[in-house]
């Protein structure tokens, strides 16, 4: 059953066969790669992001957009990444050590900056001894962009609760001044967006701000370049992006957990295989997946 499998994967396009071989040297680079169980694994795995916005403890706040998690099941997240051993790492962190071993890490991000991310977020993670990226709005005391939409107004955090959460270690990240989609910006109106946001988050901090968060995920080349050039070292988008960790530091997929994430379907988030269905992988390795 092995053998089946690993000729089966090295005969798939995603692998790189060398141009013009005959069909027997694909057959030897089979034979070669036998003992080579753990290939696909190491090929597929790839550092979980997730997204995040809000915790909420009540109904009256929680908004139509569902970018919130209920207090009891953000708990129940952490407790299991606990309880697996996982490691809540940050941008500074891979930047620091960039040859860290990914496995069992995860990068917890919030975006905007909301109040309940000091309220409910952070006693959690002091808890817990988890650490978090959180991309602020520079400029807004609250969701305006959200209001316009029929959210509920909810407050941001305000400056000494941002500076007691990057004092603990959690990285603060830009995320524009106003919360503009920076794909229907000029070039003036982006650069002042991204590079004022850095230099307000890096005033507040008195730290370099080296990951940035793209507002509603809209980008384009000019707004990655623009991005790059004020100095930030990554940039997380939404749902854009290879799956791959790595492969594009300045557009990183995230995985988005919501009220709908059941605990069983945030396993699979943090797995590491989230963008690879599971039977394939476990078909590839011959392992089951948790
Ligand atoms: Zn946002």
């Amino acid at each position: 059953m092995s053998c089946l499998r690993q000729y089966i994967y090295y005969i798939l396009p995603f692998q790189k066969i060398p141009p013009n071989k005959p069909y027997r040297i694909h057959f030897t680079y089979f034979w070669q790669k036998l003992s080579t169980d753990t290939i696909m694994e190491e090929k597929t795995y790839s550092l979980p992001v997730l997204l995040y916005h809000r915790v909420v403890n009540k109904d009256s706040v929680t908004g139509n957009h569902k970018i919130y998690v209920w207090e009891k099941d953000m708990e129940k997240q952490l407790a299991y990444l606990k309880s697996e051993g996982f490691e809540a790492i940050t941008f500074v962190d891979l930047k620091n050590n960039p040859g860290m071993d990914l496995k069992k890490k995860v990068i917890i991000t919030f975006d905007d900056g909301y109040e309940d991310n000091y309220t409910l977020l952070f006693p959690m993670l002091k808890k817990y001894g988890f650490k978090a990226v959180i991309y602020l709005v520079t400029q807004a005391d609250h969701n305006a962009w959200g209001v316009r939409e029929g959210e509920p107004r909810i407050n941001m955090m305000t400056d000494r609760q941002k500076q007691e959460m990057s004092n603990y270690g959690i990285e603060m990240g830009g995320h524009t001044q106003s919360h503009v989609d920076l794909s229907k910006c000029s070039e003036k109106e982006m650069i002042r967006e991204i590079a004022g946001c850095k230099a307000d988050v890096e005033r507040l901090t008195n730290k370099k701000a080296i990951s940035f968060a793209y507002p509603f995920g809209g980008l384009n080349a000019d707004v990655k370049r623009i991005t790059e050039e004020a100095g930030y070292l990554y940039a997380v988008s939404t749902n854009t992006g290879p799956k791959q960790f790595g492969e594009d530091r300045m557009q990183i997929r995230r995985i988005e957990v919501t009220p709908r994430t059941s605990l069983r379907s945030f396993k699979n988030k943090v797995s590491g295989y989230y963008f690879y269905p599971t039977f394939l992988k476990s078909f590839f390795t011959g392992k089951q997946t948790k």
